[in-house]
């Protein structure tokens, strides 16, 4: 999966791509993040990339010509490949699991981290971007949009998880939709909690039925709109 985004804070990913399994796919070649400074697209004086709004009120609005001329570029450069753009916004549709896996069949995204008052909207207009929310509430940028969204293509690239971790048995399984079962490990009884016994059972069959019921219970009880 090749990667693409586009931010004014190329630092703010550096951990992100330098750590953990994140680190070991790009290592591996399964995945590649590609950090773009739009800045760089300007052909203004003082490489400017916003303005004030038309109309007054407070804030600046990201300009149109360093995104197009970033995403024409981008696209050129990896042969005109159709590689999905993304805008990150507060205003696009929420992100889920179901939208994260329709991603990770793509061969590569472009994303567009937002900064300021947002995109002038022209470049909605122009460039025909799909628009992604991580949530209803409101950051400083998409540059967190942009890795939560990264990470959880990630986790479904076939080799990315290591052995001891699946992304089958998740929670928002896009199969059954619900939430996970509890976990437990050692030891068998912490400051008087107990594990249930019949995960210490040895009876696969059991441990199979019990882990269903309590993904219900879970679910019924934390997230009843699932149902
Ligand atoms: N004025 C915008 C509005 O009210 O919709 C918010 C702009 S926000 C301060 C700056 C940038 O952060 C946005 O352009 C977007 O890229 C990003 N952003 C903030 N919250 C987000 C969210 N919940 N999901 C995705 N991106 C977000």
């Amino acid at each position: 999966m090749d990667i693409h985004i586009l931010s004014l804070f190329p630092e703010l990913f550096e951990s992100f791509t330098s750590t953990s399994l994140i680190a070991s796919a790009i290592q591996k070649q399964l995945l590649s993040v590609n950090i773009h400074n739009f800045r760089n697209y300007t052909t203004n004086k003082h490489n400017n990339v916003d303005d004030k709004p038309y109309g007054g009120g407070a804030g600046m609005v990201l300009m149109c010509e360093p995104l197009f001329n970033a995403v024409e570029d981008i696209s050129q450069r990896n042969n005109n490949a159709e590689y999905p753009l993304i805008m990150l916004t507060p205003q696009g549709e929420p992100l889920n699991q179901r939208i994260v896996e329709e991603l990770s069949q793509e061969k590569g995204l472009i994303m567009m981290a937002g900064r300021y008052e947002g995109f002038d909207e022209r470049i909605r207009q122009g460039l025909k971007p799909r628009e992604i929310s991580i949530g209803d509430y409101i950051l400083m940028g998409g540059e967190l949009p942009a890795m939560v969204i990264t990470e959880a293509i990630a986790r479904l690239i076939p080799g990315v998880l290591g052995k001891y971790q699946s992304a089958e048995d998740e929670s928002f399984n896009i199969e059954d939709n619900i939430l996970e079962y509890p976990h437990y490990t050692r030891p068998p009884i912490y400051r008087g909690m107990a594990v249930p016994p019949v995960l210490i059972s040895g009876n696969h069959a059991k441990i199979a039925k019990w882990r269903q019921e309590q993904a219900k219970i879970n679910t019924r009880n934390n997230r009843p709109d699932l149902l």
